[in-house]
């Protein structure tokens, strides 16, 4: 592998743009002070690209997506494009993205800076020094299963208003190793820890998954601790100990309603990154979309107080996932910690009495002077 990476990067909308030169500074102190290289392209997503356009993501923009090491997206949509046809909307932009580079492991760490406990919906003793990771099946499941629909019942007498709707839950045993795959290669680089949540005990799919996560541990990766746990109790555990888990893998049902309980456990919206990976390429990094978990906050947008941290940690996510470059990650993370543990807050982490905010760019300058500190 290269020291040099590409990179495409996607403002988006609404805050997008505001958090997203954020993290351009920051790319450029890896420039300047570590040696890093970045080939950076530039494109649009969502109503910005609807707007230049009209189709939320061009095939130009498509191919170049393809083609670079990481892709890093701001946020899409905004109040002004809900009257658009649905096929137009800025989030098919996203959803475009995820589907034609296969993404099929989305990541979502849930990590709790000490300055920030008190944030959580949880007691301190809970969360403090929280540092999971839940990877979610991104591209298969009940979401996509067929047959789908809702349907007249029949002349059936015993359903009132006579209409059944219907998912599929549908797993096959590639789609569960390759996930499971994931997983393990992200605990090695942690605590080595993997537990992986089904419904294994009433759902059939939930045993095909429990039996293909335990192949692959025995085959490939019997170095990493592995555990099984029934998803309403992992739903428990996260609340009760979250501490007690490295990294969970779990179906894009369960992934979807877990990895949000987890992220309240560590207080902001502004503070979440987000990874979504697919296959590896052929110069072995995988294809990677890095965004924050917020969205595009139009509430806030254009007044300088939107809190950048969730999209450069998704840059640490970057650095370390597809760049292998884990210890620029801890840097920048660390640096994220001390500007906290500093007390330097946007508007979104002070409370009532939390003094004055400081801008987005602000926010920006503080991580950039504390790399520099080192
Ligand atoms: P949102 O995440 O944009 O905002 C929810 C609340 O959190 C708002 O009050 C907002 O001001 C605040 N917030 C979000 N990010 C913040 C940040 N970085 N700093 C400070 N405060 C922040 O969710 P929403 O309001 O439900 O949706 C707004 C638009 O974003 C909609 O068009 C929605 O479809 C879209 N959206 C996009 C994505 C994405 O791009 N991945 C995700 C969710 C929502």
């Amino acid at each position: 592998m290269s020291d040099s990476y590409s990179l495409l990067i996607l403002p988006g909308d609404g805050i997008g743009p505001e958090v997203m030169a954020e993290v351009v500074k920051v790319i450029d102190w890896f420039q300047a002070h570590r040696g890093m290289s970045f080939d950076i392209g530039h494109g649009l997503v969502g109503g910005s690209s609807y707007d230049a356009h009209g189709t939320p993501l061009t095939d130009e923009t498509m191919a170049r997506a393809q083609a670079v090491d990481a892709v890093l997206l701001g946020a899409v949509g905004g109040p002004k494009y809900d009257v658009l046809d649905f096929s137009v909307k800025p989030e098919r932009g996203l959803l475009r993205l995820r589907k034609e580079m296969d993404l099929y492991a989305n990541l979502r760490p849930a990590q709790c800076f000490d300055a920030l406990a008190d944030f959580s919906s949880l007691k301190r003793e809970v969360v403090a020094g929280l540092d999971i990771l839940i990877v979610r099946e991104l591209t298969s499941g009940v979401y996509f299963g067929e047959p789908r629909g809702i349907h007249a019942d029949g002349n059936n007498p015993d359903n009132e208003g006579g209409r059944v709707g219907i998912n599929t839950q549908r797993y096959t045993s590639g789609e569960i190793r390759r996930v499971a795959r994931s997983a393990f290669e992200l605990a090695r680089r942690r605590s080595n820890r993997v537990c992986s949540m089904e419904k294994a005990n009433v759902m059939e799919s939930g045993i095909l998954w429990r039996e293909e996560v335990q192949w692959v541990h025995d085959n490939e990766y019997a170095d990493v601790e592995l555990t099984h746990m029934y998803a309403d109790n992992g739903a428990m555990q996260l609340v009760r100990n979250p501490r007690q888990f490295d990294v969970i893998v779990t179906d894009n049902l369960f992934g979807d309603l877990l990895s949000d309980a987890a992220a309240m456990l560590t207080g902001s919206l502004g503070m979440l990154p987000s990874a979504s990976l697919g296959a590896p390429m052929a110069n072995g990094r995988p294809k990677a979309l890095y965004e924050p978990v917020h969205g595009s906050a139009p509430d806030i947008a254009g007044q300088g107080k939107a809190n950048p941290i969730a999209c450069i940690l998704s840059f640490a996510m970057a650095l370390r996932y597809s760049f292998d470059q884990g210890a620029a990650a801890a840097d920048l993370e660390r640096a994220v910690e001390r500007v906290l543990a500093d007390g330097v807050r946007t508007a979104d982490l002070t409370g009532p009495d939390g003094g004055i905010p400081v801008t987005t760019a602000q926010m920006g300058d503080r991580i950039v002077a504390a790399l520099s500190q080192g």
